[in-house]
Order: structure tokens, then sequence, then C-alpha cells
């Protein structure tokens, strides 16, 4: 499929625009127009039900390790500034960054530093953070072991300029990390503001700063103990939230993607320490199958495990699920979500203060005062569990999804060119978005074949039964074969039409949007059979 044929589809039927579109757009905002709104609301609904209010709290599920509760929370994005700074992301999203793809280690952009050299017919850069004394001795001896040479022929390597830093480097693909094995693994590099900074109240100055929330989750670990005191939920248990988060992300790109300002929708578990390795595994598992179950069941969906190089030191597993977007070069997957063990990490850092995460076990990160870097809140975040009389804290398993990303996903997979027969029966080629039922922006669609004969009467009472349950749609206008044609693009999985057979026995045609398979049912099923229809493909 060719993205920009998805983009124009999108834009021309109302998925989604630029944002301030009239004055000319703003790079890496988006809205949603009448069809995006109701898909992506039932990208976040779907994931609410199957996530929050069906979880049977008394059922054992398959892989899961006990029978566990699920609750919700909505916090504000705005927060206490605190929040940022013991949750590492004030300290992390300070500098332009890049990342390391394979060893995991992050570094000021404009501290890297490296040289070019040619050796067997090939060019790379190697970089390093040697001090300078050093640094020509570090780039030689990976360039030696890049290329498979022995020191006494280091007269291959073939030198090209002197030392530069990576900013002066604009083909990153040809750049050897400074601890990396292989090419091409620093990413982009990441604004030193990724925070969105704010004023609290009139006055503008250092006191009153504070930031857009980057992500959802630290509003669920801040509320963690007011959760517990105010229901009388117990370990194992979840909370979920869904919202805007906010990363002024240097290089918005790839349509919704990347973007400035997206939703999130995230679950915080807390579980027993000896038990977090299991429950990761039941919910990269679970979070899997949710994305398979609505239609990303192929190959370019994948659960990809983190090597143990590339996880944080505080985690004993993470994983991402990702989609092979169109707009990615062939073999190349983007991340839908995000399931990592945490481990106590973020509990503790907003009870004693920010922990330093590259020690283990994990110790309170401290300046050159041997003061906490960033002090804690001081409250009592443990868990006392009252049948054993147990105190402890909960490790944490984060499944993290983008409401965005997982939107985009959705619509890339149902993006589809058909043939279907026009009204003559000839065949024609359709565009045709094959959403699953439960997200697919409108249910059903009601026609009347032509507009005299009390057709289009009918067709309104079915119309005005359907619309109390579900979000339907009437026409009237035009030929029946282009009526179908428009609902096909907008993904409705049913199309109902009422014909001259109607005004003989009463019933009406329904029409399948996949295998264009049409039958008749009596006008006053209508609600009934949309009801059944639907219900057939409602997962968990
Ligand atoms: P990436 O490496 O792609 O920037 P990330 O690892 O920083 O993503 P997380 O911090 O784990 O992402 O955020 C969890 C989820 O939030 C991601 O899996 C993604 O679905 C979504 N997300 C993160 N950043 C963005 C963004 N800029 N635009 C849209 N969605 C995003």
């Amino acid at each position: 499929m060719e993205m920009d044929k998805l983009v124009s589809l999108c834009r021309r039927r109302g998925f989604l625009f630029q944002s301030s579109e009239i004055y000319g757009g703003l790079n890496g905002f988006w809205d949603y127009g009448p069809l995006g709104v109701e898909l992506k609301r039932n990208v976040r609904s779907v994931w609410w039900h199957d996530m929050v209010t069906a979880h049977n709290d008394m059922a054992h599920l398959p892989g899961a390790p006990s029978p566990f509760e699920m609750t919700g929370i909505d916090c504000t994005i705005i927060m206490h500034p605190q929040v940022w700074k013991c949750s590492g992301h004030y300290d992390l999203f300070h500098d332009s960054m890049v990342d390391c793809r394979q060893s995991k280690r992050r570094y000021r952009h404009d501290q890297v530093r490296g040289r070019w050299v040619e050796a067997k017919g090939q060019r790379i850069f190697v970089s390093t953070m040697a001090e300078t004394s050093a640094e020509q001795d570090d780039v030689q001896r990976r360039a030696l072991k890049y290329f498979h040479l022995r020191g006494k022929n280091a007269d291959q390597l073939q030198w090209d300029g002197d030392f530069l830093t990576l900013p002066e480097v604009a083909d990153l693909s040809r750049v050897l990390g400074p601890d990396a094995k292989s090419l091409g693994t620093l990413t982009e590099p990441r604004e030193f503001n990724l925070m969105f900074k704010t004023f609290v109240g009139a006055l503008g100055g250092a006191e009153s700063t504070a930031f857009l929330r980057p992500e959802t989750a630290q509003g669920i670990f801040v509320n963690f103990k007011n959760v517990l005191d105010s229901t009388r939920i117990r370990v194992p248990f979840g909370i979920a939230q869904v919202g805007k988060s906010f990363r002024n992300e240097i290089t918005p790109r790839n349509f919704t993607f990347r973007s400035r300002e997206f939703e999130q929708m995230e679950i915080e578990f807390f579980c027993h320490p000896r038990q977090s390795k299991e429950w990761y595994q039941y919910w990269r598992d679970r979070r899997m199958s949710w994305y398979t179950a609505l239609g990303l069941a192929g190959e370019r969906l994948r659960l990809r495990e983190h090597d143990a190089e590339e996880l944080s030191h505080y985690s004993t597993g993470t994983a991402d699920i990702e989609y092979a977007f169109p707009f990615l070069p062939p073999g190349d997957f983007g991340e839908l979500e995000g399931i990592a063990h945490r481990g106590d990490f973020d509990l503790r850092s907003h009870m004693e203060g920010k922990l330093d995460p590259n020690t283990r076990p994990l110790q309170l990160e401290v300046d050159a005062d041997g003061k906490p870097r960033w002090r804690g809140s001081g409250k009592d975040l443990t868990y006392r569990d009252d049948l054993s009389g147990e105190r402890y804290i909960p490790h944490v398993i984060e499944p993290s999804a983008g409401a965005d990303r997982a939107t985009l996903a959705f619509l890339c997979e149902a993006y589809t060119e058909d043939e279907a027969p026009d009204e003559n029966g000839k065949l024609q080629r359709r565009t045709v978005l094959k959403f699953h039922p439960r997200l697919a922006p409108l249910k059903a669609a009601v026609f009347p074949l032509v507009k005299k004969d009390g057709m289009p009467q009918i067709a309104r009472e079915i119309y005005a039964a359907l619309k109390a349950d579900f979000p339907v749609f009437y026409d009237e206008k035009g030929a029946v074969g282009r009526r179908y044609r428009r609902q096909d693009e907008a993904g409705t999985p049913f199309c109902i039409t009422v014909d001259g057979q109607t005004l003989k026995d009463n019933t009406v045609t329904v029409r399948d949007r996949d295998s264009l398979c049409q039958w008749r049912i009596r006008a006053d099923d209508c609600v009934d059979e949309l009801t059944r229809l639907l219900k057939r493909g409602e997962t968990s």
C-alpha cells in the first residue's frame, strides 16, 4: 500500500487533518475529523472496556498467575514539577540526546566526536566518548575491530579529515556509535526541551515553571496511595489511564506516528516482586493478542523482546509490540506499545528521591555533596498485605500504548483495494477500509434503493430504530452503487437497503462490506441483526 493514498483518503473522508491547516498547519500536530474522531474514540473505548470495565476480577484468566483487579484514573496534564525530576524525565529530556539502540546508552548529541575512516572499500564514521587525549586510540581500536583488521594492519585504515562532532555528520546510518558494534544504531537527536514548558499563574518566573506531561504513567504512580486508601483494592492490581501526552520531538514525521501532542493508553500493574516475571509475561502476551484480535493479525505485527543489553538496569524484561508501517523501509517496524518490567524504580523514586537507573541494586542519585539529587515526596508508598502481614514495595509491569499509533496501524491494515460489482454487475475497482466492526466509525448505513414509493419512509424508520443504539448513517442521494462505495471508504461494515421487495414482504437487504454477501432479513429485525453481527466479533 502506498502511504500517500491513505493520507489522501484520510483527508478526503475526514479522518485526519493537519492542525490549523488554514494557517499552513503546525508541524507535529494533527486533528481528527468526523470519521477519525469516532475511530480513535473506539480504539480508546475498546481498550478501556477490554482492560478495565469488562475485566472480571474473580476469574482466573488463561496465562495469569492469579485473579487480579483493574481500575482507572484520570489525572491532570500539568503536575507538580518535582514529579518529572523524580521520574527522570527532567534530566533525560534536558539536552539534545542521541540513543544507541544497541547499547542502550544515551549521549549528548554535541559531545559525541569521531572521525571518518575508509578500509576495505567502506567509509564509516567511528565515534567516541573518550577524553580528547585518548580519542585517537579509541577510534583506531574500534575501527580495526569493525573492519576485522589486526593492529599491525593499521596502515590499511585511511583516515579522512580531523575529529568532528556528531551534529556535523548528516548520515547517521554510517556512524559507528561510541559503544556499538554495528553501524546506524544511533537515533536521531532529541531536543533538550522534549518536555513542553509552561507557567502556572500570573507570574512567569522560574518558580512557576511547569511542564505538560510527557507520559500519563507518572500520574498513576503519584496516586498509587490514594487509590489504595480509597478502595478495597489489593495487589495484584492495575491502574489504567488514557490521556494526552506532549513531547517536543525534534523531528515529528510519518503522519501521526511521531507527533508532539498524542494520546497514551497506559496501565501500571502492581504485583508482588516474586511474581513480577510471570506478570510481565502475562501482560506482554495479553497485549499482543489484543491487537491480533482487532485485526492486526498478519506478518506486519510482531512482538520483539529486548535483549539483555537493550534493557534498563532495573528491568528484567521489556518487549515492544511493533507494526511494519508502510512508510518505513521494507523490513523495518515501528513501536506501537512497550511492555516493561519496571521493578520498584518509580514508587521508590517518588518515595525516597530519584534513583540512579544505572545502579544495581538501585541507589539514590546524589549530588556533589552526597545529598539526593532530586528529593522524593517522603510519603510511604509501600503496600501491606492484610492477609500475610507482609509489607513491601510492589513491582510494576507497564503496558504503555499510543492511541494515535494504534489508530494509524488499524488504518494502514484496513486499507484495501479490490474489485466489487456496480449496480449493473460490472466489476469496478474499489477502496475499502476493512476495520474490525468494533473499531469502525459507523456500524451500518441505511439506504432506500430509490427516493420514491415510500422507500425513504421505511428506511428512515429503520435508521431511527438503529440510531438509539449504534452510530449509523442515512443516505438517499445518488446511485446506490456509489452510496455503497462511500460507505466502503468509510469502513462501514454493513449496509441495509430498502428496495421493491420490502414493499411486498417487509424484508430488507443486508450487505457485508468484506465478503459483499447480501441476505434478507425482516425490517423489524434490523436492531437484533446488527447486534448479532457486531457481537460476533467481540474480543477480550
Ligand atoms: P519512540 O521510541 O518511538 O519515540 P518511546 O519508546 O519513546 O517511542 P514510550 O515512551 O515507551 O515511547 O511511549 C509509549 C507509547 O506512546 C509508544 O509506544 C507510542 O505508541 C506512544 N508514543 C510515544 N511517543 C509518541 C509520539 N511522539 N507520537 C505518537 N505516539 C507516541
